[in-house]
């Protein structure tokens, strides 16, 4: 982007025209404003992607791909239309390497029960990381024990840091697969993807990345990153639940065999055989979320007609400011300082327990994710059994990380 346009989207950037997009934000919860901290779980929806569902349902609603009547090919195309705009959300050169699942975990174990148990076989090695969500960990680890490939682990620092020297080191010729994060969603670490991706291939490996948390809060250009899989949720880019798109570079999706079996999938069928339709139907088995599709591509237009650079810069500001308010809080502990890391912070307090804390903000209408976050193995690594997250997304506001603040104060008083 030109440095022009980027000063535009931040003057343009008015984070109360934003709230008032989105509905949910006006409740109350225990009898307080709701303060909504926990974007990076699922975030909330605006109007306009509700709106798109809805008119789906209320107006256009039929099956898609098979009928050749006037509803059913209006919905085809607002479908492949929300496919389209995924492409151009993350430059993919076209909409054939687009695959819709239905979240992130679904597109990462797609990948490991097709590519992985297809190539890979005893002895390969798949790189993850220390500070992976259990959905780039198990689906591995399925392979692991069918196919008795090898998992390696790239380790953190104790800031949070992704080591890329260490990481380095732990290529070599039998590595196939580096599957890693974009953006931890404990930590709010951003991984170096450009050098992960550069040195993976020059082992001859592929690269996973896995974008449920960075997708809301950078830009993304699989074309130039150069990975080969790229993963995300729509519920967490303030789409629907229940879609999620699995990018993959067109040559190895055309290498891959199909995931699973049935309707939508296939070119022609008889009792002895089957021919597969073309990408991307091959990996879309069965009817697909059709509504939530159109919904991502409303949430993809309204994130981009904000503007991510905009949206990163107003929640650079709110991880800045919250570092500087909860360092002011005797005995809490910020985890994950990485340099350069996004708006998710998890802490623990001396005082308390997470649930403690979870609860007791609660009360103030404030919603935090407190526990493992679907991380154990990264909480084992820092030596905790949980921390309390507070994650900001592009509708929160300074005043909100005040109003936290000071629960947090009545959380250090009242257990003393
Ligand atoms: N990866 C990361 C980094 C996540 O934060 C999450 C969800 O929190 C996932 C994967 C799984 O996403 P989903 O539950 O939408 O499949």
């Amino acid at each position: 982007m030109s440095v022009q346009a980027d000063i535009v989207e931040r003057v343009a950037f008015d984070v109360e025209a934003v709230r008032r997009d989105f509905p949910i934000l006006a409740r109350e919860v225990h009898g307080k404003p709701l303060v909504f901290f926990d974007s990076a779980a699922s975030a909330q929806k605006p109007r306009q992607v509700l709106e798109a569902e809805r008119r789906i349902y209320e107006h256009e609603y039929a099956n898609v791909h098979r009928g050749i009547h006037y509803l059913s090919q209006i919905c085809t195309d607002r479908m492949e239309t929300a496919r389209e705009k995924v492409r151009a959300f993350l430059n993919a050169a076209s909409a054939r390497e687009i695959v819709f699942t239905r979240n992130t975990t679904e597109s990462i174990n797609l990948v490991a029960a097709s590519w992985g148990r297809h190539f890979l076989k005893e002895g390969d090695e798949v790189v993850i990381s220390e500070m992976e969500h259990h959905s780039n960990i198990i689906p591995w680890q399925f392979l692991r024990d069918e196919k008795g490939i090898l998992l390696r682990v790239a380790p953190v620092g104790d800031d949070g840091e992704f080591l890329l020297n260490e990481f380095a080191e732990m290529l070599n010729e039998r590595t196939r697969l580096v599957a890693i994060t974009h953006m931890s969603n404990v930590l709010g670490t951003v991984v170096p993807v450009r050098d992960v991706v550069r040195m993976a291939h020059q082992a001859g490996a592929k690269v996973l990345l896995d974008g449920a948390q960075a997708v809301t809060h950078i830009p993304v250009d699989v074309r130039d990153l150069d990975c080969d899989f790229y993963a995300f949720s729509g519920h967490k880019l303030y789409g629907p639940s229940g879609i999620g798109v699995l990018y993959a570079k067109e040559a190895l999706l055309d290498a891959m065999p199909p995931y699973m079996g049935g309707g939508e999938m296939i070119r022609s069928v008889t009792f002895e055989a089957a021919e597969w339709a073309d990408l991307p139907y091959k990996f879309e088995a069965g009817t697909p979320a059709i509504a939530q599709a159109v919904g991502l591509g409303a949430a993809i237009d309204y994130v981009t007609g904000l503007g991510l650079h905009a949206i990163g810069a107003h929640e650079s500001d709110l991880l800045a400011y919250a570092n500087q308010r909860l360092a002011s809080i005797d005995g809490l502990k910020l985890i994950g300082t990485a340099p350069g890391k996004a708006s998710v912070l998890s802490f623990t307090m001396s005082c308390a327990h997470p649930h403690d804390i979870g609860t007791l903000v609660d009360r103030a209408g404030i919603a935090i994710r407190v526990g493992h976050h679907c991380a154990q193995p990264l909480m084992d690594r820092l030596g905790v059994a949980a921390t309390a997250r507070a994650s900001f997304g592009l509708y929160n506001t300074r005043a909100e990380i005040d109003v936290l603040t000071e629960a947090l104060e009545g959380v250090r008083e009242f257990f003393g």
